[in-house]
């Protein structure tokens, strides 16, 4: 099988194939993205506002076609595929409608004579490396601001989504984006790694796994390229004595087997202070198995298939460690009979360090349930993990509540919710889950020239 492919992960059949690009096509996308960026960045602000609206617009128009072929090519169930869409689409709508203001020059407070201004302004041709797990949403992060500050793009993006990869091209060119401006690329990790050597590139943006931040990170600082790298967590949700059980139970059932748990902040680890125990657990094992796997393409399937078998494989592989060094289940486990990348939801408990589960991330429909007996336990085991992505903590007590907040080694904490991302919120962590933020002021500001103007 080539690097780009669709394969429908509920029978794990090869649908369609896809070359990868020449090293000749690799040079030439990146000489027109170079080409390109001397017109967009001085194309009016309203131009490049009106396309990007226009962007929207699409998604909204072919959002049930969008949501269909990621259906097909990761398995999500087509509701949450519809809604991924809808997100998509307000990312663009939001830097549509707040470019004017996103873009206007910083007045600063200054002591010496005269003004002085920051200017924002683009940087050149940038590469964007995407993930299969939010096909639309993690595209917009980059490329809506982008777009707005008169960047170009190469778009990379996982080897499992090629059609809807090749459909966003499609629907961005016709929004009007000049020539050059947005290109797809099939490109190899050794066309990727000669792009960001290239002095026509400016920068590069990856969401995808530690190990290939690692990678491009490493490129990056090689060979002086900004990069924003938006990697891996593994999330707290704390319940502490005060909380909300109607709403908390929930909150964590749907945080963790939303997408199939494929999400950088699923609430992968959850953290229950010991006289709520019993009660929670009881809860939520009886919410869990209310997520029954089934077809993505049926509007009420809430829980489709793993977007591989290989990755319902590690998964897998990752439960029976734990369980095999003696870790509770509560339901699910079971890899079931047929084909597909089906892997059922799945409770937890007893996991401690030394297990694959304590350490790793569990990329898929697995909720680790931890007993703490105090608050500080519960910080301390919050913070014992590479990853320092997002993280919830539930209860009534606001001075507990924001002792957490301020405790925790997170990029984003959510009080009485979890974290879920919308246009005009920072979005990114800390530790190894990465480096920068995306979305609102903060997304447009990592790949922009904060140019200093002096006037006396
Ligand atoms: P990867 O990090 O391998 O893939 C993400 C993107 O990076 C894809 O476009 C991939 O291309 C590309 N990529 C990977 N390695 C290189 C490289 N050396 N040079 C250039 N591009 C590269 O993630 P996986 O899909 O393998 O998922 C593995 C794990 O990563 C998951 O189980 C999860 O833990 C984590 N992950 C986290 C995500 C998040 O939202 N933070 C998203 C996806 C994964 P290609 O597909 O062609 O290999």
């Amino acid at each position: 099988m080539t690097q780009y492919a669709t394969v429908d992960p509920t029978t794990g059949e090869v649908v369609r194939e896809f070359d990868t690009m020449t090293d000749e096509q690799a040079r030439d996308a990146l000489e027109r993205a170079h080409a390109a960026f001397a017109t967009w960045r001085r194309a009016p602000g309203k131009d490049r506002t009106a396309v990007i609206q226009r962007v929207a617009d699409l998604h909204r128009t072919h959002a049930d076609e969008l949501a269909n072929l990621m259906t097909l090519e990761m398995g999500k169930p087509v509701a949450q595929a519809r809604a991924e869409v809808e997100l998509a689409a307000s990312i663009y709508e939001y830097y549509a409608t707040q470019g004017p203001d996103l873009m206007a020059d910083e007045e600063l407070d200054i002591a010496g004579a005269g003004r002085a201004v920051v200017r924002t302004a683009p940087i050149g041709a940038l590469l964007g490396v995407m993930p299969w797990n939010f096909p639309y949403y993690q595209v917009a992060r980059f490329v809506a601001p982008n777009l707005l500050l008169g960047n170009t793009i190469l778009l990379k993006h996982a080897g499992s989504c090629p059609q809807q990869a090749l459909r966003l091209e499609e629907l961005i060119g016709e929004a009007g984006t000049p020539h050059g401006v947005y290109q797809n690329i099939f490109a190899s990790n050794e066309q990727v790694a000669s792009l960001i050597a290239s002095d026509e590139l400016q920068g590069v943006s990856l969401t995808g796994s530690e190990r290939a931040g690692r990678i491009i990170g490493g490129l990056a600082g090689q060979h002086l390229k900004k990069c924003v790298l938006e990697l891996g967590g593994s999330d707290p949700f704390i319940v502490l004595p005060g909380a909300d059980l109607e709403t908390a139970v929930p909150a964590a059932v749907a945080g963790r087997f939303g997408n199939a748990g494929q999400a950088c902040t699923s609430s992968k680890r959850i953290i229950v202070e010991q006289t709520l125990w019993t009660d929670f657990v009881d809860q939520f094992v009886a919410q869990a198995s209310q997520w029954v796997g089934g077809d993505p393409t049926d509007e009420s399937t809430r829980l489709g298939p793993m977007a591989s078998v290989a990755a319902r494989d590690d998964l897998a592989a990752q439960v029976e460690d734990a369980v095999s060094k003696g870790a509770t289940v509560h339901v699910g486990a079971m890899v079931p009979d047929g084909s597909g990348a089906y892997y059922p939801a799945t409770v937890i408990s007893d996991v401690v360090p030394g297990m694959r589960a304590y350490h790793e991330e569990l990329f898929g429909p697995v909720a680790v349930l931890y007993r703490v007996p105090s608050v500080e336990a519960a910080i301390e085991l919050a913070n014992d993990t590479p990853f320092g992505l997002g993280g919830a903590v539930f209860t009534r007590d606001e001075g507990a509540a924001q002792h957490v907040v301020d405790r925790l080694d997170v990029g984003m904490v959510g009080v009485n919710t979890t974290i879920k991302s919308a246009p005009d919120m920072p979005f990114g962590g800390v530790k190894a889950s990465g480096i920068g933020r995306e979305l609102g002021r903060f997304g447009l500001d990592e790949f922009a020239n904060k140019k200093l103007v002096r006037l006396v």
